[in-house]
């Protein structure tokens, strides 16, 4: 079959690829991890489809990797029996991106320009199979997808292009061969035709997998009798222990191995902030290991993003991104849940509805909300992590959870006039609040800088009130919404009247207004009719100190804010 054609990478995945091949990453070893992890999802999907669909041409006896090396040529290969791609899936799954954020992180990049900050952007996307582009300069994948008679070859140098043909005689999976770049330990190459290295990577990285990890290797005979040694024996031996990490004592499992552990499951090449481990006995058990990632990803607020956490039964991987485990604002956990007495054949909608399944959902939520409490009390350096990262996420949970809405509002923080720099708790801001204060005041607008400027704050700083900011868009629902903490109203300082003087202040505050209000009667009166299409009434204020006038909406008015989001939504 002679069809090959050469066909041109999407424009960000060309960019990414550059830095790739001129690699300023460091650990280049992961690559490794990333092919062994993109095989054990292969397999994973494999063994599904062939569970859903009984009538595919597949073979599902001996699912396993297996990894060959070759010092003669410098190849290495990575080798699946899994799912495998067509030719319009690899095109689209590996010539180009379609993660989102890929171009703000491009963006992100080219402003870096420094070594340090470019590893740590790149690290936080996670490269995946073009991590293999450090350690070599061509790639050759085969494959055929399960059930398909003919197979793809692709390969590229990562400079631009990639070649594409049919091949009639690929075996059902993926092989992945790099023909590799020469060892150079100076710049973090080695060399990875070397069993040692290859067993090292694999031990560090990959031995949770759940799929054997094979690789022939040779080992020296039995000794002849005198002493000779006998002929060197050539060996299958499976490198990982394909031990659950979960169904593992935590005290037996060390961080380093919760660490990778994340990185499969996530797809996110840094650390995570926070190990959730946790088993429940009983009527309905299960194990959950969960993960509080350090950094939110590009698409956490992409409707296409994953959300969820893995669904394992007995030790067997179910699904993906099971949204009925965790909910919608909590959706950047990750991890897995091995239910034990669940159907292998259990589907997405039957999940939703499970009541068990909720159960399990419920006590996650609250070990969660209970880890970050944690987190804030023992270590408030990591809890600032979680909440510059994820707080925007997470104050939807008081629109969404309303079961959990008391410890939730308990858990986040505001910016407020108090400090600048600090945001502070609601508890905190309670603790604050003057003697015969009742009402928590805040402000909601677009920008920092818009409400700390605001004509609206100058009575309440002039006062000595503390006004909490808020400028994220769902801030301006949720105080609405929630209405109060800790029987305190919380109380908009842009909206409607407010007291802020006491009995005699205000007695003398009144005669004094009258006095102003006559002085300033024609004025009011002249002002009142020229804009008298825009506002409802104009009148002498005694709450700006060195503003000449501002905007107020009544009470019961949708704020300004709002009234934006209104209208961009087309009310
Ligand atoms: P990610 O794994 O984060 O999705 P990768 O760059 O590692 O990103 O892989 C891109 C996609 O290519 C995968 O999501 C998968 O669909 C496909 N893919 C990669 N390797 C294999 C493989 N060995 N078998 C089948 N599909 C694969
Ligand atoms: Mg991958």
């Amino acid at each position: 079959m002679s069809n090959r054609e050469t066909l041109e990478f999407q424009a960000e995945a060309r960019q990414l690829l550059q830095l790739m091949v001129h690699s300023i990453y460091s650990n280049k070893d992961i690559f490794l991890r990333e092919l062994i992890s993109n095989a054990s999802d292969a397999l994973d999907k494999l063994r599904i489809a062939s569970m859903v669909d009984k009538e595919l041409a597949v073979d599902a006896s001996d699912l396993h990797i297996e990894l060959e090396v070759d010092p003669g040529t410098r190849t290495l290969t990575v080798r699946d029996n899994g799912i495998g791609m067509s030719r319009d899936e690899v095109v689209e799954l590996i010539g180009t991106i379609a993660k989102s954020g890929t171009a703000e992180l491009l963006r992100k990049l080219r402003e870096a320009n420094d070594g340090a900050a470019s590893q740590e952007l790149i690290g936080q996307f996670g490269v995946g199979f073009y991590a293999t582009f450090m350690v070599a300069d061509r790639v050759t994948l085969t494959t055929r997808r399960a059930g398909e008679t003919t197979g793809t070859r692709w390969e590229s140098t990562g400079e631009g292009t990639y070649d594409i043909e049919q091949v009639a005689d690929a075996p059902q999976g993926t092989a992945v061969t790099l023909h590799l770049k020469p060892a150079d330990p100076e710049d973090h190459l080695y060399d990875y035709t070397a069993e040692w290295k290859i067993r090292e990577i694999v031990k560090r990285y990959s031995d949770f997998i759940a799929w054997p990890i094979r690789m022939t290797v040779e080992r020296p005979g039995e000794p002849r009798e005198g002493g000779e040694p006998g002929e060197p024996v050539r060996e299958v031996q499976t490198l990982n222990s394909m031990k659950a990490l979960w169904a593992r004592p935590r005290d037996e499992v060390d961080d380093a191995e919760y660490h990778e552990f994340y990185k499969h499951v996530s797809h996110d090449w840094t650390d995570p902030l926070e190990i959730i481990h946790m088993r429940a006995e009983g009527t309905f058990e299960y194990e959950a290991l969960l993960f509080l990632p350090a950094h939110a990803p590009f698409d956490l607020f992409s409707r296409e993003g994953r959300r969820g956490v893995q669904l394992y039964v007995k030790r067997v991987f179910i699904m993906e991104d099971c949204e009925a485990l965790t909910p919608n604002y909590l959706r950047f956990v990750k991890g897995v849940v091995d239910a034990h007495d669940l159907s292998l054949n259990i589907s997405r909608e039957i999940l939703q509805q499970d009541r068990q399944i909720r159960a399990v959902r419920r006590r996650l939520v609250r070990k969660v909300l209970s880890t970050v409490r944690e987190m804030r009390e023992k270590q408030p350096e990591r809890y600032r992590t979680f909440w510059t990262e994820f707080g925007k996420a997470f104050k939807e949970g008081l629109l969404e959870d309303a079961d959990n809405r008391d410890t939730i509002l308990d858990l986040i923080s505001v910016a407020s006039t108090h400090d600048p720099e600090q945001p502070t708790t609601l508890r905190g801001y309670v603790e604050r609040m003057k003697d015969g204060q009742t009402d928590i005041f805040y402000l909601t607008g677009e920008t920092r800088a818009g409400v700390e400027n605001s004509p609206h704050l100058e009575a309440f700083r002039a006062k000595g009130y503390e006004v909490l900011l808020l400028t994220d868009p769902v801030d301006e629902v949720w105080v609405e919404q929630v209405g109060q903490f800790d029987g305190k109203p919380l109380r908009s300082v842009a909206k409607g009247q407010i007291d802020l003087d006491t009995e005699d202040e205000k007695k003398a505050a009144e005669s004094e207004h009258q006095d102003r209000q006559r002085e300033f009667e024609s004025l009011l009166t002249w002002l009142g009719e020229r804009l008298a299409d825009d506002v409802k009434e104009v009148r002498l204020s005694t709450r700006l100190t060195t503003s000449p006038a501002c905007v107020v909406g009544d009470a019961e008015d949708i704020t300004p804010t709002l009234e934006k989001l209104y209208r961009a939504m087309g009310h």
